[in-house]
């Protein structure tokens, strides 16, 4: 099954996040929409034609692994080198190493295309990206130097090396070493697991960011540093480290996920990003932005997954009412899927929008304000839209009946792709507990208190606008940003605790609700105001307040009330 870029979609969703305010006040120079337009067509364009296709091709094929190399899948390698070669690789990336400082929104939404097309392809670029965005924050120039400019160009690829056997959700458990050589460089030994491209066939180099801990290290997080470890050296030589194997896996089978060895002959040859011991900082540069790309690999799947169900939807007759789509249920779920992904989209892009600003507003305080909340949205973004991601995928393959259980369509391709999503970067339930203990409190509450004001004006401005075709819209959604900020001011009211933590996923699914079916109203106010496609935005924010926004008041009762049927429940999971 084809994908079709959903620019009209994308386009609405940017707006509704705040690219158009931004672009009238100059944030991003003399941009003007016409480009940014044009660079998302052109975008959609390469993501169907070039990139779609070779989803299912990667599907089969994998990353077979021999003698320590990977081979990537017929037709990746041009693919991948056509992809760079016309720069979307650095399309957000600092102009002084090459790349196009375009704003990190409109990134947001070609990272969405690039993984709709194949989320096996899209996850490589995924980890380079992040690894400029740290090496630009807190690299030497030195190092700038020697790798940004290949990393922009995408010439060469970064991964991201956190994981070991006994170092998942703990980061702080890793053992990986490092020493300091005399030149100033360091030595790593170790070994890492799950590691995204750490082998492959598509570029010349591929450069590490690796963690691992000097002798002299406090324990925990804090005793962390980041290395940049190069598979070949500047002067040409193969630097000390190799893939070990590569996973069999659910899915993303056309990413190779591999053991990485350091040190057989002694140590590899690693550079310092940051400060010794620090490196926590630098990494965290790095997790945000691939938190919420992986988000956005929710949002391209369930985008990917809905375009298909809906086309079979039309096509597929069965009993009376000729096509499965005039059936009520087929359609509750077509509706949900699309209104899922919408909501998710709108989220990721907000949060895109949040970072553009937290690194242009134009005064210290404009950049603090924006940086809270692209810090209190990216673990809404991540999990929210890798959650639904899933659910969407299996509604699809439902939607297609037993068709959908049959690789031949496609439609199980997507559950098996998408499952990942929710588990890297952190896992959904690490997510939750970040925003629970760390990201509603920023502020002292302000961040999520001024973001919830803003959900409110748009409820506000719904009710204000009596449009009819809203029906339901504006009470169900004023009663989910209702639970929404009890919940919230219950969890503000007390300290971090099992009965805080044991409510995370649910609060963090009651906020992308709220948050999504506001964002949703918001894009039909403005639909209806353009006077372009106000009914069918308008019917999809309304379907989303009567039907999934309505879920905010059980939500709400799991987090204040569930945590103590769970502190009590532990003689129902004796093994
Ligand atoms: C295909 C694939 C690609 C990957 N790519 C990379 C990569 O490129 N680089 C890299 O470094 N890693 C990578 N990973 C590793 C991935 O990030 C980890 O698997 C993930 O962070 C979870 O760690 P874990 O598997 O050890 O699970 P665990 O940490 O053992 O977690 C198991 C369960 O316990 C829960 N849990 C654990 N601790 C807590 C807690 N404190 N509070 C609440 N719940 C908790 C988790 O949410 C989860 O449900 C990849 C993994 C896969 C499968």
């Amino acid at each position: 099954m084809s994908y079709r870029a959903p620019l009209s979609d994308i386009a609405s969703a940017l707006d509704a996040a705040g690219l158009q305010a931004a672009l009238a006040e100059g944030l991003y120079g003399d941009l003007d929409r016409a480009t940014v337009d044009s660079v998302l067509s052109e975008a959609g364009r390469f993501a169907a034609d070039v990139i779609a296709p070779l989803n299912a091709v990667g599907d089969k094929f994998g990353t077979p692994f021999k003698d320590g190399r990977v081979t990537t899948p017929p037709g990746w390698k041009e693919a991948y080198t056509d992809w760079a070669a016309a720069g979307w690789n650095g399309l957000a990336a600092p102009a002084d190493y090459g790349g196009q400082e375009l704003p990190h929104a409109v990134n947001a939404a070609c990272v969405e295309m690039w993984n709709s097309a194949s989320m096996a392809f899209g996850i490589g670029p995924v980890l380079t990206m992040a690894a400029i965005d740290a090496l630009a924050a807190y690299g030497t120039d030195a190092l700038k130097r020697q790798y940004l400019e290949k990393l922009i160009s995408g010439e060469w690829m970064g991964t991201m090396q956190l994981t070991e056997p006994q170092a998942g959700s703990d980061v702080g458990a890793l053992r990986s070493k490092a020493v300091r050589a005399s030149d100033g460089s360091y030595r790593i030994t170790g070994s890492k697991i799950f590691i995204t491209y750490g082998e492959h066939d598509l570029t010349s180099n591929i450069i590490h960011f690796v963690l691992a801990r000097l002798p002299d290290a406090p324990p925990g997080t804090k005793g962390i540093s980041l290395f940049l470890i190069p598979k070949i050296l500047p002067d040409g030589t193969r630097n000390d480290l190799r893939a070990h194997s590569v996973e069999h896996k659910l899915g993303i089978h056309a990413s190779p996920t591999c053991t990485m060895v350091y040190g057989d002959e002694g140590g590899a040859v690693g550079f310092l990003i940051g400060e010794e011991h620090k490196g926590m900082a630098a990494m965290f540069t790095m997790m945000n932005r691939a938190r919420l790309a992986v988000g956005l690999q929710g949002v391209a799947i369930a985008e990917r997954a809905t375009q298909q169900a809906l086309a079979y939807a039309h096509e597929r007759k069965q009993g009376a009412a000729g096509a499965i789509i005039a059936y009520p249920d087929v359609k509750r779920m077509l509706l949900t899927m699309r209104a899922l992904t919408a909501a998710a989209r709108a989220i990721c892009y907000a949060t895109g929008v949040a970072i553009d600003r937290s690194l242009r507003g134009t005064s210290e305080a404009a950049r603090k304000a924006a940086q809270e909340r692209a810090s209190l949205l990216t673990p809404v973004a991540k999990a929210f839209a890798t959650d639904i991601g899933t659910e969407v995928a299996s509604l699809g393959v439902q939607v297609h009946g037993g068709m959908g259980y049959i690789e031949e369509t496609g439609a199980a391709q997507h559950v098996r792709d998408a499952r990942i999503a929710a588990i890297y970067e952190g896992t959904n339930g690490i997510q939750a507990a970040d925003l629970v203990a760390r990201k509603v409190s920023l502020a002292g509450g302000n961040t999520v208190r001024l973001y919830l004001n803003e959900l409110r004006e748009i409820v506000k401005a719904v009710q204000a606008s009596n449009a009819p075709a809203f029906g339901g819209t504006a009470p169900r959604l004023n009663e989910a940003v209702d639970s929404l900020e009890r919940t919230t001011q219950w969890l503000l009211a007390q300290k971090t605790s099992d009965a805080t933590l044991a409510g995370a996923t649910p609060y963090l699914r009651l906020f992308g609700s709220a948050a999504g079916g506001c964002m949703l109203a918001a894009q039909a106010l403005a639909a209806q105001r353009e006077a372009g496609d106000g009914a069918g935005r308008t019917a999809l924010a309304r379907f989303f307040a009567e039907n999934i926004a309505v879920q905010a008041s059980g939500l709400e009762r799991s987090v204040t009330e569930g945590a103590q049927s769970i502190g009590a429940a532990d003689a129902a999971l004796s093994a």
